[in-house]
């Protein structure tokens, strides 16, 4: 149970100045949503920094359209190609994992923690050591180290803000002066694009098929994330670290529309919903203005059209992700962060066409099962235990 989430309404006052603001993964699908915003008011932001991986020409073209100060390639080789495309701006070039960690651990007004993957973990860290007001897209971070990120944010003072749909909409409706009132969390899940599927169906899938989700454009990973429900079972885990509930008061629920983005149930049987059209700018966009809502033109709902609503229990037999994912968090310890380095390298895996769809979870499955679950106390132990699994799993990889 966490106590790190302050749902107070008090304001940086910062005298109306623009804010000073850096992206974590700015080529990225969150990352490009954020900038989309950005735009729409530049006079509001100076960018301190983006930071990509391996994009270069995206990231440089960024770069240069919003005046930032600095741009960090994760890759290093690819340093002088980026020199070369911010050559004649005022844009500063650097690259490498130390880049990225130095950028990261600037203070800034805003940061958009967007990079896909435990790689996000580092950074993110950094920038809540600064005591930096974080919006948390990287749910990967809480997954591998939830006790250590909530830890630092304790001790830096800086403010976390969940950009996730689902957690952006419970920080929306949580009553946090009556927590004590609040008697669950319920997360929606799409479902996927396998919703109502047979695992007839799901053993043959290919990876487009996959990537191919209903509702929402995002990143390769996250996608896949969905399509095994993995994703929602990060969420629970993340969820859990966000909010003061305990494991056993989050519930998921499929609600294929995602209109309703989340839900918290109270005491007096209430249920607060938050709902909107899915357009991850709306979350990111609250992020940006919390705690004022900025306008956003975002599409309106139009309940008429939509006509109903549905809603489903999951399936964990057919989407054992959920099931792992749940286990993992009551596990505590390594298990979560052993459940998504071993999902990382699945993912990857399928995306390259070398194991099936249903190959993911049961990877993810059999690393959990040789496991030894231990407590992690620092980041090198977490970055171990991380790549202990990813060993398992290429391992397993190998014999398939
Ligand atoms: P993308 O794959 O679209 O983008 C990932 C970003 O991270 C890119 O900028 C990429 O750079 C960078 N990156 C990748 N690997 C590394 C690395 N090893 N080191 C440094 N940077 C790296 O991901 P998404 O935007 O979809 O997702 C980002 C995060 O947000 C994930 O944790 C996801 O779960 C979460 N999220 C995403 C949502 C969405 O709608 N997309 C919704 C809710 C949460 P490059 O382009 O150069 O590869």
């Amino acid at each position: 149970m966490t106590d790190v989430i302050e749902f107070s309404k008090e304001v940086a006052d910062i005298g109306g100045k623009p804010r000073r603001i850096s992206i974590l993964g700015a080529t990225g699908s969150i990352g490009c949503s954020t900038i989309k915003l950005i735009e729409e008011k530049p006079s509001d932001f100076d960018v301190a920094f983006l930071t990509a991986y391996s994009n270069v020409e995206a990231l440089a073209e960024q770069a240069i359209k919003l005046s930032a100060e600095l741009a960090v390639i994760g890759d290093e080789s690819k340093l002088g190609e980026l020199e070369a495309l911010l050559a004649g701006s005022n844009v500063e070039a650097a690259a490498g994992e130390s880049a990225l960690i130095d950028a990261a651990s600037e203070p800034v007004d805003w940061t958009m923690s967007a990079i896909v993957g435990a790689a996000g973990l580092a950074p993110t860290l950094a920038s809540i050591k600064s005591g930096n007001t974080v919006a948390l897209a990287n749910k990967e971070s809480l997954v591998c180290a939830g006790d250590l990120v909530l830890d630092q944010v304790r001790k830096s003072g800086a403010t976390l803000l969940p950009v996730d749909s689902e957690h952006n909409a419970i920080f929306q409706v949580f009553e946090g002066e009556q927590q004590s009132t609040v008697e669950r969390i319920i997360l929606t899940a799409s479902g996927g694009p396998f919703h109502g599927k047979s695992r007839d169906f799901m053993e043959k899938v290919t990876p487009d098929q996959a990537l191919a989700h209903p509702n929402w454009d995002m990143g390769a990973k996250i996608s896949i994330d969905s399509a095994t429900m993995m994703n929602k079972g990060l969420e629970l885990i993340e969820a859990y670290f966000l909010f003061p509930v305990e494991k056993n008061q989050i519930d998921i629920i499929v609600h294929p529309q995602s209109i309703i983005h989340s839900m918290v149930e109270y005491r007096d049987g209430s249920v607060l919903a938050q709902m909107g059209a899915p357009d991850m700018r709306t979350p990111i966009s609250y992020t940006l203005g919390w705690p004022h809502r900025h306008p956003f033109k975002a599409d309106r709902l139009n309940l008429a059209e939509i006509g109903s609503l549905s809603f489903f229990d999951p399936d964990e037999d057919l989407f054992p992700a959920l099931r792992l994912a749940r286990e993992a968090l009551q596990a505590g310890g390594s298990a979560p962060a052993i459940l998504n380095a071993a999902n990382e390298i699945a993912v990857e895996a399928f995306l390259k066409n070398r194991i099936g769809f249903l190959e993911i979870a049961t990877i993810v499955d059999k690393v959990l099962q040789v496991a030894d679950i231990r407590e992690l106390s620092n980041l090198d132990e977490v970055i171990e235990v991380d790549q202990r699994a990813r060993d398992n799993a290429l391992e397993l990889l190998s014999s398939v």
